[in-house]
């Protein structure tokens, strides 16, 4: 078993040319020694071979621990001496690449886990784990590795692609991400949001045929003077939010009809929810269960009395109801049914109005906010629930429902944004009925009152459907109808599309949006606040770009 193993660590030096010949122990460190057996090897200026040796010297390399002792490499390297007189070169090294690079005092394998920890965790993070996990090395070593390793080299070469951009502080400095969209990962992050910036990267990369941006002009602008034959594709949440703040801002200019429709609506007491107090039959919930209690108790003190009058023993009516006998006893001793004693409760601020409360009720009132109302007026400071609860409780033991009449109530008038959401029904960009019928009450309403409004939301509804079927036709039918809106807002909206209309018409032809984009973002912001702000965009670029 040990031999075979230590046969595979002779293959593995035996690849570079090494030949294990001991492993001692010493300052806690397990030492793996190997002797060097190469007898010749090409010069890295001129290549030609040389087995001249010139000379010999040890270098250390620090291996990933085993059985948590820390390892290290003692390998001897040899010297040879070129042998072409016109090399530049008098004297080079043999090459063990496959083992540790160039100049470095690690192997590949203890390099290659600092890069995933760096990657995975940023400097500070992954330099704690990684003394936690044997692989001595400090933060600065981490990053200065990462920086090393660089970007990874992506093949292909992109063709489609998504870019938008990011804060690296909100308000004054932002950077830019670029998004491979067929391979679904980022592909570039620049510092930077300029037209310029991002027309240098793109010049680089020539077989880009579709970008996919958002609506700002500096990236259109870009791709127009790097890559003039790209199809651009308008972002389509971006055109979405752009239909709805139009239309919010005519809702907004539309306010006195707003209202007006608002004023129609009598609202149901019932969808008050909270605010009001309509429970079913006027009970709340825990008097509910407290009477069904007392039901079920009354059920079992009338089988008590019939089985005794039968003559049963105690004991035996027990056994047969399933109940503690010293409970069929007190039924029994009582002599009528023992009602439950109420909970003593301390006193309440309402106690003062309790007198009137009950004489209000004793009038006929049945409206707890009436009576809180007026309750409020004669100096009572609690809450409406504590009044609500009260008038409950003293008008079910008389059978009487609460809210006999309740006023009338309208609907409150909704802000722009809520009145949108009834009016297209957008929820998760699918075209959705109101949920409540008050909604849709007040919808048709307002279209009543103001008919432009039932225009916009037919063409707003169309644009949504439009969006899901992708038909660059009814596309342009619907933007000439929007064109003749009557509503100037719809109509600065169709000018606005009119004036980026190869992007806008593309995003209702091809499949490409900049949601993954967006998606990358969120990403790049986790990594971002990962380290505090403290790292470069340098950094930040290696770790978003890094395969994780
Ligand atoms: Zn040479």
């Amino acid at each position: 078993m040990i031999a075979s193993a230590v046969g595979v660590v002779d293959r593995v030096f035996a690849q570079v040319g090494k030949r294990v010949v001991g492993c001692v122990e010493l300052r806690g460190t397990l030492q793996v020694q190997a002797l060097s057996t190469v007898r010749a090897a090409p010069c890295p200026i001129c290549r030609c071979w040389s087995g001249r040796l010139h000379g010999r010297y040890q270098r250390h390399l620090a291996e990933r621990p085993i059985l948590d002792q820390p390892v290290a490499l003692c390998v001897e390297m040899r010297r040879f001496k070129c042998m072409n007189a016109q090399c530049p070169r008098r004297t080079f090294c043999e090459d063990i690449h496959a083992l540790a690079g160039r100049h470095q005092r690690r192997t590949r394998s203890h390099a290659r886990a600092l890069h995933a920890l760096g990657l995975a965790l940023g400097g500070e993070a992954a330099a704690r784990l990684a003394v936690e996990l044997g692989l001595s090395t400090s933060a600065d070593t981490l990053l200065r590795e990462l920086r090393r390793l660089g970007a990874p080299r992506r093949t292909p070469a992109p063709r489609v692609v998504g870019i938008d951009d990011w804060a690296i502080r909100r308000g004054h400095h932002y950077g830019t991400i670029i998004v491979d969209l067929e391979r679904r990962e980022p592909i570039e992050v620049l510092e930077g949001r300029e037209a310029t910036t991002v027309a240098d990267w793109l010049r680089a990369h020539p077989t880009i045929k579709i970008v996919a941006r958002d609506r700002a002009g500096a990236y259109s602008e870009a791709v127009e003077t790097a890559l003039p034959s790209a199809q651009q594709v308008s972002d389509r949440w971006h055109l979405l939010t752009n239909l709805r703040d139009n239309i919010e801002r005519m809702l907004q200019r539309l306010g006195a009809q707003m209202r007006q429709a608002a004023q129609q609506v009598v609202v149901a007491e019932a969808t008050l929810g909270r605010q009001g107090l309509p429970l079913g039959n006027g009970l709340l919930a825990w008097q509910r269960l407290s009477d069904d209690r007392r039901a079920l108790r009354l059920a079992q003190y009338e089988k008590v009395m019939a089985l005794h009058a039968k003559g049963c023993t105690m004991k035996g009516i027990g056994r047969e109801l399933a109940i503690d006998h010293r409970t069929v006893r007190k039924f029994i001793a009582s002599g009528a049914f023992p009602e439950r004693a109420r909970r003593a409760r301390g006193s309440t601020p309402l106690d003062a109005h309790r007198h009137y409360i009950e004489e209000r009720i004793a009038q006929g009132c049945r409206c707890p906010r009436q009576i809180w109302r007026e309750v409020r007026q004669r100096g009572y400071k609690g809450g409406r629930a504590t009044v609500q609860s009260c008038v409950v409780r003293l008008l079910s033991p008389q059978g009487e429902p609460t809210l006999a009449w309740a006023p009338a109530r309208t609907m409150p008038c909704p802000s722009a944004r809520r009145a949108f959401g009834w009016l297209v029904g957008w929820r998760k960009l699918a075209v959705q009925e109101p949920k409540n019928s008050d909604h849709e009450r007040f919808v048709q309403a307002l279209c009543e009152i103001e008919p432009v409004v039932a225009e916009v939301r037919s063409l707003a509804r169309e644009f949504l459907g439009l969006m899901q079927r992708r038909r660059p036709r009814e596309f342009d039918r619907w933007l000439a109808r929007l064109s003749k809106c009557s509503a100037p807002e719809m109509r600065s909206f169709a000018s606005s599309l009119r004036s980026d209309l190869s992007a806008v018409r593309a995003a209702f032809k091809l499949p490409w949006s900049n949601g993954q984009t967006e998606g990358h973002v969120n990403r790049l912001k986790f990594l971002k606040r990962q380290m505090y702000g403290r790292a470069s965009v340098e950094l930040l670029r290696l770790r978003v770009l890094g395969k994780n």
